[in-house]
């Protein structure tokens, strides 16, 4: 047995639970990851992902000296480089200041609007809030987004808009306080398998009763005492249906609507159409099951709702979260430990990036960028002259992209994220990034966003940084190093600060801090001014994190918010309308797809295939069901071409009653079969989050030979 000669306890970098792992470290060598058992997030359980999927940070592809395009790429005319010859080793002087030169340059000539950067939900708080103040402070621009916008967007207005914030209102270990639970749009035990874990053990054993409503049969069904299996995009239907049943029976919480909420009327009249029978026509879920899902809920002491992409990934997303929302207040199910509304947060830090501000219309906090107020405070903590930072909104990620051209966004920097596999609509996106003039990739591989990138700024893993990461539970826990940076390579704080002193001196602004000695002084500075984070320091966090809100040195952290009050004061219903998704299926395009995650990979895959999890689950499949294959002539494992108004891919199908009649699922990790060249780019008009849930497809057979070939892996470097 090996003996380490260190054992480093850290965070998960892949999803929102949060795990604690222990790297086992020796010769600077992690060979093998545990879980402590006191972890209160864990309790020393790890999904496949924890437990093997770090072996990417020792990938031969892993880039660890800065590099710059030998070929000098032009906006119309860029292309994508995987291969490192097309590539030059440069130091890092050479890499910042030609970086440093050509942003200066662009934003001289075409001022702010020019300038856009991708933070990264990857990423520590500290790096994120870095990234977002030299973006603010420099460059004076708010096109500042990261994938927060393709997650949980909808969620987030929606919370907004009723309650005043976008957190989880519990913690996801409350689930074992609960009598019912509903979980939506979520295949928790793929994207979130710890607290799927957790689900289940309240339902083995507390006897609490979950209702699953979700077109899939995901696995959570076999414990579920009801499955509603919904048409994709009918989510406001049948959560306004089971609405409607909780007033017409009289089963309202009558003192909380009286006492904490408003706008109750209005809301009322908009809900007379959503009759269960109209939910049946429209959904396809029995309006019986919605009465007894209804019941059930509305009747429990204490009940919950986990929702996932399902709600928020559509056209209508807002609404759709605003009509889960709507059950909590009718019912009560909020204010209280053991209920909640708990949008179950994707990416491993996607909570904490949001938080430090990597967002176009908010400052670190979540405060408005067009609030006076708000501007002034953060001013004077960067030491801006007043009225120096943009009032002005900015770009989201996907907007961004779509202003790439002569007039709009003129130079992106991209840390950690890959739009390229992200966002809908690929065929179009590539075509964006295309018309960019300058381009900077700072990551850990060239990936395919990265392939089109000027200059490659190599920075380190989670395991080869310190820094902090909030999981979905709003616990902001550490993240360690455990081994040296790889070759030259530098944590996304350092690169940060090296490049901003060079931007200063370049604009002749030298105004805001940058000489930080350790990551600590970052995450203070930030929460001088975010009360959330104010009572939260690495000492307090050493062992098992804080959940924020933290508002001064002794507070103990916030398991359960809105106990009292919401922050906007009341919580606000909104009257609301059926809107079908944008694209349904018809004669030419009889499937919808869905997409998602599996247990093995993670999103763009950049780090699950480039680790031994790829061996496990190697290549994309097209999940279809038995009656629907045998009406197209399709057999288990046989390959298809599945095709939308905006692309095609060719894969391989499995024939499983895991989906429904009529729906068809493609998870999106896979670049030879990237989900997103099928998917829709409508958007919703608030939260501005596309329709990755629903667009319609058709799926023929297709030959062997016109499955990708693994040499197009090959030259992509993901082998
Ligand atoms: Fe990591 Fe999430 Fe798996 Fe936990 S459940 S080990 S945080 S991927």
């Amino acid at each position: 047995m090996i003996k380490p000669d260190r054992i480093v306890t850290t965070t998960c970098p892949y999803c929102g639970v949060g795990c604690n792992l222990q790297l086992h470290v020796k010769d600077d060598f992690i060979f093998k990851v545990t879980s402590p058992f006191d972890s209160p997030v864990n309790h020393g359980n790890l999904c496949v992902k924890g437990r093997f999927g770090y072996d990417y940070i020792y990938h031969p592809k892993r880039v660890t000296t800065p590099l710059i395009r030998k070929t000098k790429q032009e906006a119309g005319k860029r292309t994508q480089a995987f291969d490192l010859s097309e590539w030059r080793e440069v130091s890092w002087d050479e890499a910042l200041d030609y970086v440093a030169d050509n942003l200066v340059r662009i934003y001289k000539r075409d001022g702010s609007d020019a300038m856009a950067v991708y933070c990264c939900a990857k990423a520590t708080n500290e790096d994120n809030y870095l990234l977002q103040k030299m973006y603010r402070a420099l460059f004076r621009t708010n096109n500042v987004d990261h994938c927060t916008r393709l997650c949980h967007a909808g969620s987030v207005v929606a919370l907004q808009q009723a309650i005043g914030s976008s957190a989880m209102s519990n913690t996801a270990s409350q689930v074992m306080m609960n009598d019912v639970f509903i979980v939506t749009g979520s295949n928790t035990s793929e994207n979130h398998p710890i607290i799927a874990l957790q689900m289940k053990e309240a339902v083995r054993q507390n006897g609490a009763k979950m209702i699953v409503v979700d077109p899939r049969r995901i696995e959570l069904v076999d414990f579920a005492e009801l499955w509603l299996p919904l048409k994709p995009g009918t989510n406001v239907p049948v959560f306004s249906a089971m609405a409607h049943v909780i007033v017409k029976e009289n089963l309202v919480n009558w003192d909380f609507v009286n006492s904490r909420t408003e706008g109750f009327n209005e809301y009322l009249e908009s809900l007379e159409k959503f009759t269960p029978e109209f939910a049946e026509e429209v959904s396809g879920v029995s309006a019986e099951d919605i009465r007894k899902a209804a019941r059930l809920y509305a009747g429990a002491k204490n009940a919950a709702i986990y929702w996932g992409m399902g709600i928020s990934q559509l056209s209508h997303g807002t609404a759709s979260a605003l009509a889960l929302i709507h059950l909590a207040f009718l019912t009560g199910h909020i204010g209280r430990d053991g209920t909640g509304l708990n949008p179950l947060r994707g990416q491993n830090n996607v909570q904490g990036a949001s938080d430090m501000g990597a967002m176009p219309f908010h400052y670190p906090g979540y405060m408005r960028v067009d609030n006076e107020e708000n501007a002034a405070k953060w001013e004077k903590t960067w030491n801006i002259e007043p009225g120096g930072l943009s009032r002005k909104l900015g770009l989201t990620t996907t907007e961004i992209l779509s202003h790439a051209h002569e007039g709009g966004v003129r130079a992106l920097y991209i840390m950690g994220e890959n739009p390229m596999m992200s966002e809908p609509n690929l065929n179009e996106t590539r075509k964006h990034m295309e018309q960019l003039e300058f381009i900077v990739a700072q990551d850990i591989f060239i990936n395919e966003s990265g392939a089109f990138a000027d200059v490659f700024l190599p920075a380190t893993p989670f395991a080869e940084k310190e820094g902090t990461f909030s999981n979905t539970d709003r616990r902001v826990q550490r993240v360690r190093r455990a081994q040296k940076p790889r070759g030259q390579s530098r944590p996304d704080w350092q690169i940060i600060c090296d490049l901003a002193l060079r931007l200063e001196s370049r604009l002749g602004r030298a105004t805001a801090k940058w000489d930080y000695s350790n990551p600590e002084e970052i995450l203070r500075e930030m929460a001088g001014v975010n009360q959330d984070y104010a009572g939260i320091t690495y000492d307090r966090i050493e062992k098992v994190g804080l959940i924020y809100p933290v508002p001064d040195m002794d507070h103990p952290g916030t398991p359960t918010l809105f106990k009292d009050s919401f922050p906007r004061g009341k919580g606000k219903f909104f009257p609301l309308e059926f809107v079908p998704v944008m694209e349904e299926a018809d004669d030419e395009y009889p499937f919808i797809l869905t997409t998602g995650r599996v247990l093995e990979h993670w999103h763009g895959g950049t780090m699950t295939r480039h680790s031994a999890l790829d061996e496990v689950y190697p290549e994309a499949r097209v999940e279809i069901h038995p009656a629907d294959a045998e009406v197209h002539g399709i057999k288990d494992g046989m390959p298809v071409r599945v095709t939308s108004r905006r692309g095609e891919v060719v894969l391989r199908a499995t024939v499983t009653e895991k989906t429904t009649v009529g729906v068809v699922f493609i998870p999106f990790h896979f670049a030879e079969a990237a989900a997103n060249l099928l998917t829709n780019d409508a958007l919703d008009p608030q939260a501005k989050i596309p329709e990755f849930k629903a667009c319609a497809v058709q799926v023929f057979p297709a030959r062997e030979n016109e499955l990708p070939h693994p040499e197009v892996m090959l030259e992509r470097g993901r082998y």
